[in-house]
């Protein structure tokens, strides 16, 4: 993809400049073993050439550590563990990996869920595509991982608890396209699994995710639609809004379009439940993205042209300004009007100590559902257009 906003390539670099400076120290603290790894700090662009099988088997699924779809039997689904970075017992943390290896060739696509510990809806959604998918009648190949960030799972948190000084908590999808060398557990982790897994089998890729526990958001997709590819894909979602943005560098489906896959990150409402009603949209959705590539025979289900669609390019934040407990006075997809009261915050008097309003005209996409806080919070995102688009843009994905 061609169409990148200024700036990402510039801090992207810095990033890496960074890891490289961390390595140099390393380098010089005279530790043989970093020094070793940091001598193969520059993975090959394709380093999957053939799939490795690590010679172990958990419950019944045979572990891999790299990864070519085209090694796998056709006309089957396959149910493997990709051996993900090692945990400080030294044992690894395993990602699941079901390919449904269509009995005709034809286009690679992946889905991913998990990025996130807490943002279960995701992983329902990949699932139930899944298991909707007939190996015997396709043409091409779909992968799923539906855990990727392990650790975070495991407690069903949103950030990786990273063994550092301390326990540092670390947001998953602000490290990628990841660092097999780099300074952190999910750094290295995210490397593997982009390097060895994601990157070499996806013609296309789409990266789940809802909202983050304490704040949660409507049903829509984020995307760049300038890009033709992603667009045509994001249309045939039968959801209410598209935010039309490349946000930040670092979250997995810009990892995917740096190196010129086509990816989107659909959004499926709030963290830490299981949304059924509006998974189900978004397996329509997916559904139809596996038809427009061929992969799956079929009539298109419902698609955009279905509902109506707000599509806008930037996010809003309304932040609170007082600790307090908050009343909002407007509901996820409510239109609102630029100067309109959204909310307001009480103490523990029960005095208003906050009036919050919309300073755009848009939609409401998010909302803070954790009712106490402090200043400094979001307390509501307002989809809506800015005229002159500034380019990438913070969302809490
Ligand atoms: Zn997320």
């Amino acid at each position: 993809m061609s169409d990148k906003p200024k700036g990402r390539l510039d801090r992207r670099d810095f990033m890496i400049a960074s890891i490289a400076t961390v390595g140099a120290s390393a380098a010089l603290a005279g530790n043989a073993g970093t020094a070793n790894a940091q001598a193969q700090a520059t993975p090959p662009a394709n380093p999957a050439s053939g799939t490795v099988y690590t010679g172990d088997v958990i419950e019944g699924k045979k572990v891999i550590s790299r990864l070519d779809v085209n090694d796998l039997e056709p006309g089957k689904k396959h149910l493997l563990y990709f051996q993900g970075v090692e945990m400080p017992t030294g044992q690894h943390w395993y990602v699941s990996v079901t390919v449904a290896k269509g009995a005709k060739p034809g286009k690679r696509g992946i889905l991913t869920s998990g990025v996130h510990g807490d943002e279960m809806s995701s992983v329902h959604t990949v699932q139930t595509v899944m298991n909707q998918l007939n190996p015997a009648e396709m043409s091409g190949t779909v992968m799923a991982v539906t855990d990727i960030s392990r650790p975070a799972l495991e407690s069903m948190q949103r950030r990786w608890p990273n063994h550092g000084r301390g326990i540092d908590l670390i947001d998953m999808n602000r490290e990628w396209p990841g660092n097999e060398n780099g300074a952190t557990a999910p750094s290295r982790h995210a490397g593997l699994l982009f390097n060895r897994l994601l990157r070499p089998n996806a013609d296309f890729a789409i990266d789940f995710h809802t909202g983050t526990t304490g704040f949660e958001v409507t049903a829509f997709n984020l995307g760049g639609m300038d890009v033709p590819e992603v667009k045509a894909m994001v249309e045939l979602y039968p959801v209410g809004q598209i935010f039309d943005n490349h946000v930040y560098p670092g979250v997995l489906h810009n990892a995917f379009m740096d190196v010129g896959i086509p990816s989107f990150t659909p959004e499926i409402g709030a963290a830490r439940v299981l949304d059924r009603e509006m998974s189900s949209l978004f397996v329509e959705g997916t559904m139809n993205v596996l038809k427009h590539h061929g992969i799956i025979a079929g009539s298109m289900g419902r698609t955009g042209k279905h509902v109506t669609v707000f599509v806008g390019n930037s996010a809003f934040p309304v932040l609170a300004t007082a600790g307090g407990l908050v009343e909002h006075l407007v509901k996820l997809n409510d239109k609102v009007e630029a100067g309109q009261k959204v909310a307001i915050q009480r103490n523990s008097f029960g005095e208003v100590v906050a009036e919050y309003t919309s300073s755009v005209a848009g939609e409401v996409t998010g909302q803070r559902s954790d009712a106490m806080s402090e200043p400094g919070n979001p307390l509501v995102f307002i989809l809506f257009n800015k005229s002159v688009p500034e380019g990438a843009e913070s969302y809490p994905e």
